[in-house]
């Protein structure tokens, strides 16, 4: 198996220092308070999502949602669990992909940052495990991962995107003339011929409610040698430590409703090994960095603040040579 770790973090460094915690923190503690008032009456306790276990500690109780961790495969996931019907509204009704992308104007040169510094490497770090020609992204958010798989390849792979915000479709299709699908997840899953030679779930697992039933139904309907690629929040990161520390002030990584589950290397392997996937490449890395200067930085002044944002890269590498780091993305493939 191949294991990678760590990536650059110097690309981010502009763009945090416009990070306000306090303001971030206070719009998720509303989110939360509406989401319990709303579907609270409906949310029951579950098995471990990844392998059954009833074997499972309270871990954390974060505005209000208590999250279980399993003793048997290092899963951490919000128990009392919401249904699929609760989280379709607060991701649609409640505009979460609306705030996520449309908020932010399009800008030409975020792109090619993000081309170069986040989509590019997510691109080769799966190439080295099969001559690829064509991939779905699925739950692609604005389109970016597929316009710059397009790009990227000059169309030698042919890439789609579904994502079921109309405002991520119409996003897409104004500002990278790439035409996505509109639709629910599950239903083409479904519905739809899956005959791609990659499928990728960049952090959408993480807010579904049963993400084994996707992977289930993927195991069933993708092409025997054909790859499924997930990018997931880590269970035992630094994040997860420093979030489970201070979580009434949490503004990241942690964040319920929206992150139902964070993830163990063993809790992959117990669920892709049940739906016929065996793990062929694991790449670790993180924002803990970050995590630790949104902590730190409320009181500092501006100098003190961009001393501390200088080191962040540092600071990165050494979190990720420790195994620390707070996402990962796994490259299973079907057999
Ligand atoms: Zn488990």
């Amino acid at each position: 198996m191949v294991h990678k770790v760590g990536k650059s973090v110097d690309h981010m460094i502009e763009m945090k220092k416009s990070f306000h915690r306090n303001t971030e923190n206070k719009k998720l503690i509303a989110n939360a308070a509406t989401f319990l008032r709303k579907n609270a009456k409906s949310m029951r306790l579950v098995n471990c999502i990844a392998c059954d276990s009833k074997n499972y500690s309270e871990w954390a109780v974060v505005f209000g949602f208590a999250y279980s961790k399993c003793n048997q495969c290092g899963l951490i996931f919000m128990n009392p669990h919401p249904n699929k019907e609760s989280l379709l509204d607060y991701y649609t009704l409640d505009n979460y992909a609306y705030n996520s992308y449309q908020s932010v104007n399009f800008n030409p040169a975020t792109l090619k940052v993000k081309y170069e510094c986040v989509y590019i490497p997510r691109f080769e770090f799966v190439n080295q495990f099969g001559n690829i020609t064509t991939w779905l992204d699925i739950g692609t958010g604005n389109g970016e991962m597929v316009y710059s798989i397009n790009k990227h390849t000059n169309g030698r792979v042919k890439s789609a995107g579904i994502d079921p915000s109309p405002d991520c479709i119409n996003y897409a299709q104004i500002n990278l003339n790439v035409k996505l699908i509109q639709s629910d997840i599950e239903d083409y899953i479904e519905n739809e011929k899956l005959s791609f030679d990659v499928i990728s779930l960049f952090g959408v697992l993480e807010h579904l409610s049963h993400p084994e039933l996707i992977i289930k139904k993927l195991g069933e309907k993708m092409e025997k040698g054909s790859l499924l690629v997930m990018l997931v929040p880590v269970a035992l990161s630094l994040s997860s430590i420093i979030n489970k520390s201070n979580s009434d002030i949490i503004a990241r990584h942690l964040t319920p409703p929206s992150h139902v589950t964070l993830w163990s290397e063993e809790a992959m392997k117990s669920m892709l090994s049940k739906h016929t996937f065996n793990i062929e490449g694991i790449w670790k890395y993180g924002q803990d960095c970050f995590e630790i200067f949104y902590y730190l930085c409320e009181k500092l002044d501006v100098k003190e603040k961009q001393r501390l944002l200088e080191s962040m890269p540092a600071l990165q590498d050494a979190i990720d040579r420790s195994g620390l780091s707070d996402e990962m993305i796994v490259v299973a493939k079907k057999y």
